[in-house]
């Protein structure tokens, strides 16, 4: 027969899923991320964008659905829907695996972009998600599970030896826009209008 554990006197059900847009909100109040401060141009990420995204989440401004079918097709784990205000994650465990969270902070970066209300260069904005996402993994210690271009990671350990807000070099925009070119990034713009 099995037993249910018992903890602070009510049931709990260990095969309960757990609540994506909760799990979400401390990972970006985790110090991992709140510790993400740079400026890439004018794409700027900052503590107080990732915190708006957690409260965004808290109010129920933004929305977060399951879509297993279509994620798994495009071989993403998650996604950020500007328009719609809303993440989509292939499954509910997505954020207990470290690439899960890297891809979390990189379409939280998204979001954050979307919270600015700026339409940004569409290279700029996936260069900025992907150096949060390359700071996240070095922050927690995951770097071996970092799944970003070289001069990403590479650029991504020059701005942590540097203290507090860092605003990239134009040679480090520069070549991390080239590596987006070369990932198939357009040369277009996303519109965000906020949240
Ligand atoms: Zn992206």
């Amino acid at each position: 027969m099995f037993h249910y554990p018992v903890r602070r006197g009510r049931l709990v059900n260990p095969f309960a899923m757990p609540d994506l847009g909760r799990s979400l909100s401390v990972l970006l109040m985790s110090a991992e991320v709140q510790k993400i401060s740079f400026a890439f141009g004018s794409v700027i990420v900052l503590p107080e964008g990732f915190r708006a995204v957690a409260e965004g989440l808290a109010a129920g401004d933004i929305s977060v659905k399951l879509e297993p079918t279509r994620l798994e097709k495009e071989k993403s784990d998650a996604e950020y829907d500007a328009d719609a205000n809303a993440f989509s994650f292939r499954s509910n465990w997505v954020l207990t695996r470290p690439e899960g969270r890297g891809t979390a902070v990189h379409e939280a970066s998204h979001a954050v972009a979307d919270w600015r209300g700026r339409s940004t260069s569409i290279r700029s904005e996936e260069g900025a998600a992907y150096l949060a996402e390359a700071l996240y993994h070095l922050n927690a210690g995951s770097e071996d599970h970092a799944e970003v271009p070289d001069v990403v990671l590479e650029v991504a350990h020059a701005v942590r030896a540097q203290p507090g807000h860092v605003s990239l070099s134009a040679s480090q925009i520069n070549g991390i826009r080239r590596a987006m070119m070369e990932e198939g990034y357009e040369n277009g713009f996303y519109a965000n209008d906020g949240f």
